[in-house]
């Protein structure tokens, strides 16, 4: 240290006081076992330098960043905030910066979190991604509202695709390259010539496969950080309980009303969101049905339309690219709940109209009288539906 970095660390010490790393435990131990929150404890020091441990509780604000971040981490100015680095030096610089910021309670902690380790207090160790992770995902992480953290919570997260068809086609590709760790895709149709106008994860060499075993190699050799779970089977109340339970949050992708009046129940009583997509011809939308938050499927429509009435499975017709749209847009909405970040669109129904190019927007409102989700709901009552579909004579 030359002379005026010494003048600087003497004028320095006579604003920030010092804390021991005893003490500075002390202080927090007492807090815990209080459950108060006067003190932050921030840890200065940068990136490499945390990951190979830190104080339990520490925010970490590297010394660089620190005029650039504090003040929206610790908005109150009058709070104590007990600053560490290594040895003691960079946390004391830091203090005499958030001093002149106007922080009127700022502490340095001597001998830094070397001295604190060779006191034998407690310390964590983050977990971290990999070299690979790292430079796969570093989009990602130069997005503050995703990070390393968020990432390793996506890496962590499950959801279930409920179809390996026209949404849930776009949705596993997108959320299993955004690092989304387990997908569960339950279909159990096989992939036809004229899935292929818009299911862009089959291949033409994989026709006469099961979609959800076809899905599943797509994204193996997309991601080998995702792991998939298929189901080769069709959703129905038998399973529907069992299969949900695992997940974080549900991609609608069925084709009929009987799954989606099934599955809104289920997820009703299971408390898992459900990310509604749908689309016709040139028209598509979207909506997520969070129980208890927002409505549910029920409360919008009541009783599925008679059969006459809705579109056949076989027939209904659809622009190849808007299934993508609409995916994707769901796959959205998934990361966005599984980051908590952003408004999701609970209570809101997101609507494409492709010729037109516009998307519009539509409130929902829960039905308090709602045979599901209401006050006197019973989401474990209601009755189940037959799938046209599904039985071989209704099929074209
Ligand atoms: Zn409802």
């Amino acid at each position: 240290m030359g002379d005026a970095s010494r003048e600087i660390m003497r004028q320095a010490r006579k604003q920030v006081p010092e804390w021991t790393p005893d003490q500075t435990n002390e202080a927090l131990t007492r807090q815990r076992k209080e459950e108060q929150d006067e003190i932050v404890l921030v840890d200065v020091r940068e990136k490499n330098e945390w990951d190979e441990g830190y104080i339990p509780g520490a925010l970490h604000i590297p010394r660089g960043y620190l005029e650039l971040r504090v003040e929206e981490a610790i908005p109150d100015k009058s709070k104590k905030v007990v600053l560490y680095c290594a040895g003691g030096t960079r946390s004391m610089y830091a203090g005499l910066t958030m001093k002149q910021m106007g922080y009127e309670d700022v502490i340095s902690m001597s001998g830094g979190f070397g001295q604190w380790k060779n006191n034998g207090l407690p310390f964590k160790k983050p977990r971290t991604l990999s070299p690979d992770q790292l430079s796969r995902y570093s989009r990602h992480l130069l997005v503050p509202e995703v990070g390393e953290q968020g990432q390793l919570k996506l890496l962590d997260s499950r959801v279930l695709l409920i179809g390996a068809g026209g949404l849930g086609a776009p949705a596993a590709l997108y959320l299993a390259a955004a690092g989304v760790g387990t997908l569960g895709i339950i279909d159990l149709d096989v992939v036809e010539e004229s899935n292929l106008q818009r299911q862009v994860i089959h291949t033409t060499a994989r026709v006469g496969e099961f979609k959800a075993e076809s899905a599943k190699q797509a994204i193996g050799a997309l991601n080998p950080d995702v792991k998939v779970i298929t189901y080769l089977e069709r959703l129905d109340e038998s399973n529907v309980g069992r299969i949900i339970a695992d997940y974080d949050v549900i991609v609608d992708g069925t084709d009929n009303f009987p799954t989606r009046y099934l599955l809104n129940d289920a997820a009703l009583l299971a408390n898992k969101p459900v990310i509604h997509g749908s689309v016709f011809r040139f028209e598509g939308q979207l909506t997520v049905f969070k129980p208890y938050e927002g409505p549910c499927y029920r409360c919008l429509y009541p009783e599925p339309p008679p059969p006459e009435l809705a579109p056949s499975c076989a027939e209904a017709g659809v622009l190849g690219v808007l299934p993508g749209v609409i995916g994707m847009l769901q796959s959205v909405e998934t990361l966005k709940l599984l980051l908590g970040i952003g408004d999701p669109l609970v209570g809101r129904m997101m609507t494409y109209d492709a010729l037109y190019g516009e998307f519009s927007e539509l409130g929902l409102y829960r039905d308090p009288n709602c045979p599901a989700c209401g006050e006197h709901g019973h989401p474990e009552d209601l009755p189940i539906y037959a799938d046209v579909c599904a039985m071989p004579a209704a099929r074209h």
